[in-house]
């Protein structure tokens, strides 16, 4: 190793240098002591190290396998992922302090889990499961299985699936605990505060309109998650005279045009408006409807289908939005899936 040469050679003539020759060797000693302290612990949080998230560079293109968020340098940010499940809903969130929550899981077995742990994510202080569809609780099973999971809040709604089953299973094994939210709850994440805003009190025979609906508001920048919720909750909402507006807008059911209704976008006013659908899917999702209604009004689309996984990453103030893959979401031309997707409820 050079530096240790140095020393030898300079220790050497230590003896016979003068005391100019000493400044010297003292000040190399100083270098060296520096160079071997750095060597063996890097300096944490360099400046100029390159961030593992292309912040406010929506027109970056990582591979999904970068977005190692929760340990990177916007560690005091809020970031909402909009995580790529295929069809379904998976959205990780970790607050400013850390704290992190998961709503909905998309199916089983389509890498929620696994994208948890590649951003860093070893367990998670709040599980939400909008609704009993196994597009979103699915893969909630997996992660109950795989991480541990101090909190689950559900809508309440029983169903009679399997998936359903193992996620009641899933909690218990856990030891997690067991919520229950309804309109005017609200549910705690660190510092944030979602305000339930669905469903009322009572069982709702469509398990969509059942979703648990919430909204963040961090400061400037506000957050609205909608589960699969349709025209009629986003009616029920507005009638009820809760606050819906929101920076970033979660579209109910996938895109589908059975949600976001004008009205509803009218009161809304997304900037960004993010769905979760996969490439092909059956139910036409993003239907036309929507990304037409959503263009009207300038919101800038995002889709798990086109994009990847979308991550939102904000200050309070601002907020920079990476996507995974460029792309202009589009409606499917195809009209198989047009008329597939009257049939079924994803
Ligand atoms: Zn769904």
């Amino acid at each position: 190793m050079q530096p240790f040469r140095l020393l030898s050679n300079f220790s050497s003539r230590w003896s016979r240098s003068g005391p100019a020759g000493k400044v010297i060797l003292v000040a190399l000693l100083v270098v060296l002591g520096l160079y071997i302290w750095q060597t063996i612990s890097p300096l944490p949080d360099d400046p100029t190290a390159p961030p593992t998230l292309a912040a406010g560079d929506s027109t970056a293109t990582p591979t999904r396998a970068s977005a190692t968020a929760v340990s990177n340098p916007m560690a005091d940010s809020l970031q909402v992922h909009f995580i790529d499940v295929g069809q379904g809903d998976a959205i990780l969130i970790v607050a400013p302090d850390g704290k992190t929550m998961l709503i909905d899981g998309g199916e089983s077995n389509t890498g929620v889990v696994e994208y948890l742990r590649s951003v860093g994510v070893q367990q998670l202080d709040l599980m939400v499961a909008t609704h009993p569809h196994a597009d979103h609780i699915g893969g909630l099973v997996d992660v109950l299985e795989e991480i541990p999971v101090a909190e689950v809040v559900t809508n309440g709604q029983m169903h009679t699936s399997r998936t359903y089953e193992r996620l009641l299973d899933g909690i218990a094994a856990a030891g997690a605990v067991y919520t229950e939210v309804k309109r005017g709850d609200r549910v705690q994440l660190g510092g944030l505060t979602f305000d339930v805003l669905h469903p009322t009190s009572g069982e709702d025979d469509d398990l969509n309109n059942s979703s648990v609906v919430l909204r963040l508001v961090y400061n400037q920048v506000a957050f609205l998650f909608t589960g699969d919720a349709e025209a009629q909750v986003e009616a029920d909402i507005l009638a009820a005279g809760q606050p819906v507006n929101a920076t970033i807008l979660k579209l109910g059911h996938h895109g589908s045009h059975t949600s976001s209704t004008a009205e509803f976008l009218a009161h809304v006013q997304p900037e960004v408006a993010v769905y979760s659908a996969e490439i092909g899917n059956s139910y036409g999702h993003p239907h036309a409807e929507t990304l037409a209604a959503l263009a009207k009004i300038g919101t800038q689309v995002y889709g798990t289908d086109v994009n990847g996984t979308v991550i939102v990453t904000s200050d309070g103030s601002t907020y920079t939005v990476d996507i995974a893959r460029q792309g202009q979401p589009k409606a499917p031309s195809t009209e198989t899936s047009q008329a597939t997707a009257e049939l079924q409820p994803a």
